[in-house]
């Protein structure tokens, strides 16, 4: 991969290339002595050292950002719309290179990876049309000689706190609408994968947005911890684990913020016994084991209702033992996990789960179905990225560790339930409730599931159910905290406030004294 702009920068003390911060149209270290290794997961190698902010330098990019706000926010619609429409040609040009970024830092396959940067793409291509979206209503003659109308306008620099499964997509739920609304931004991406939004970056600049208006300061809590508590911030997206996300929207709140905070999942995938298997199976494949199960969206709970189970787990089990696994560069179908740290906790769970009594149909940490598609330069003792191949497991139960928590990696567990209000009781007993999906070919029960399921984003034979850019993005229970989802019209309300505008132009009858209360006439 070659990183053509500016975001690899001159090499550290022990030789790699430093990720640095973005601020005020300049790629700069600010102050930052600490930094951060960033790997390689397909070989294990450090690509890089990231520069992480300390809240000075998080002072001097929200600093920028309000100096460059007055003159954004007084651009005119017509030229931010022209900036956003350039920003979308550039990417879209150039972006098989985010991609290749993305798969390096990341690990996901390059398909994978170029699905993402088009998904954020999308909300760019929404966001070209704020013109429209920011238009209010108009009442004339609300009462004699009055008129009154509505207007949204910009909240001011906002900060973006974005998680590594999607350094690209994620950022972007954001930032183009926030941009386009007329905010200034200071992006937080994570510390594992900070290429990407430095790529961004340099691509708004060429796209001819002004200096100041999109910043990004690289880093880790301290960073996070500076956005929330600096008071020129005016709002704070975040993406991230519910701990954190529950953390930030309390501390952002507090501190008088207006804040949305997405957090982690357990997504069900309940298959009633009229649905078409292979169908089930090729798609609980698909989300439970694609990009690694590193996303919000996968599948990581399969609900058997009846008795399809035996004949469900026998076809997906078929299928999964023809995935590739290997690097993302490579052709394979599943890449590695984002660091060995994350991929031992990973592996920790499967231990749990066989101890816990589930049973063991694929067993990842022996890479069953992938031993010889590893990394070629792997050496003898086994592959030097941070592999695990895909595991399923059968009759697991609500109470075990790899049912209750977010494995946030390739295990898919599949539960069996006697009848459709039993997987529904499930589903709903589950504290997250982002994504679900029901497979079935009866329209009815799809239509009472729909309708009873306590999720915010329900797929019906769809399982990876993300809403498109023109709709809003968002779970329930702890899997959000605030009230406004991403990108869609909410995306537009989070930014931006509404104003009404009470008018009365005096004409040569007008006139006089009264002080008594405005009333209606
Ligand atoms: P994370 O919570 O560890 O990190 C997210 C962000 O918070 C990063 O920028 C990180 O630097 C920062 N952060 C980490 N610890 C912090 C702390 N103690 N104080 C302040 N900031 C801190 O999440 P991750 O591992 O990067 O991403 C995976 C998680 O994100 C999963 O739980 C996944 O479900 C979730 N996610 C949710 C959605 C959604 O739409 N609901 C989308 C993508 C990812």
């Amino acid at each position: 991969m070659t990183i053509t702009q500016q975001s690899a920068r001159p090499e550290s003390a022990s030789g790699e290339p430093t990720i640095l911060h973005w601020i005020g149209g300049e790629s700069t270290a600010a102050g930052s002595e600490r930094t951060a290794p960033v790997t390689n997961p397909a070989t294990g190698e450090v690509s890089g050292r990231v520069a992480l902010a300390r809240t000075q330098d998080v002072d001097a990019a929200v600093a920028a950002a309000a100096a460059a706000f007055p003159a954004w926010r007084d651009t005119s619609l017509a030229r931010r719309a022209q900036v956003l429409f350039s920003f979308r040609e550039l990417l879209n040009s150039r972006k098989h290179e985010l991609a290749a970024i993305i798969t390096a830092e990341h690990g996901k396959v390059l398909d994978d990876a170029l699905g993402e940067v088009t998904r954020g793409q999308e909300v760019v291509e929404f966001a070209c049309g704020m013109p429209h979206l920011l238009k209010g209503g108009f009442s004339e003659g609300a009462s004699t000689k009055v008129d009154v109308h509505s207007m949204r306008q910009p909240l001011g620099p906002v900060a973006i706190i974005s998680p590594f499964n999607f350094p690209a997509m994620v950022p972007m739920w954001f930032f183009p609408l926030a941009i386009a609304a007329g905010n200034t931004v200071v992006v937080k991406p994570s510390e594992k994968v900070p290429t990407a939004t430095v790529w961004m970056a340099e691509l708004w600049k060429e796209a001819g947005l002004p200096d100041g208006v999109f910043n990004v300061v690289n880093g880790d809590k301290e960073a996070v911890d500076a956005l929330l508590d600096n008071p020129s911030i005016k709002a704070v997206s975040f993406v991230g684990s519910t701990p954190i996300a529950q953390y930030v929207y309390s501390r952002g709140t507090a501190n008088g913020k207006r804040v949305q905070a997405l957090g982690g999942a357990k997504n069900h995938m309940v298959v009633l016994p009229d649905a078409d298997l292979d169908l089930a199976a090729d798609a609980a494949v698909n989300a439970g084991f694609g990009s690694a199960g590193e996303r919000c969206m996968a599948v990581s709970a399969l609900v058997a209702v009846g008795d399809i189970a035996d004949e469900l787990v026998s076809k997906i089990a078929d299928r999964t033992r023809s995935l590739r696994t290997g690097d993302g560069l490579r052709g394979c179908d599943m890449g590695p996990l984002v660091t060995a740290a994350h991929r031992d906790r990973v592996a920790g769970y499967i231990d749990a789960g066989e101890a816990a009594g589930a049973t063991v149909v694929l067993d990842g940490r022996v890479n069953t179905s992938a031993t010889d598609q590893f990394d070629a330069e792997s050496t003898p003792e086994g592959p030097s990225g941070f592999f695990l191949g895909p595991t399923l497991f059968d009759h697991v139960t609500t109470e075990m560790p790899i049912y209750t928590d977010e494995i946030f990696g390739p295990v898919l567990s599949v539960l069996r339930v006697d009848a459709y209000d039993d997987a529904v009781q499930l589903v709903n007993d589950s504290p997250y409730g982002n994504g679900t999906a029901i497979f079935t070919n009866d329209g009815g029960a799809a239509r009472r599931y729909q309708n009873e399921i306590q999720v915010g984003m329900v797929g019906i034979n769809v399982p990876v159910p993300v809403p498109m850019a023109y709709y809003s993005f968002g779970g329930w229970k702890n899997s959000l905290f605030g009230d406004t989802h991403a990108h869609g019209t909410e995306g537009v309300h989070f930014f931006t406030r509404g104003k009404v505008v009470t008018t009365r132009w005096q004409d040569p009858s007008h006139g006089g004294l009264n002080l008594g209360f405005p009333q209606n006439d």
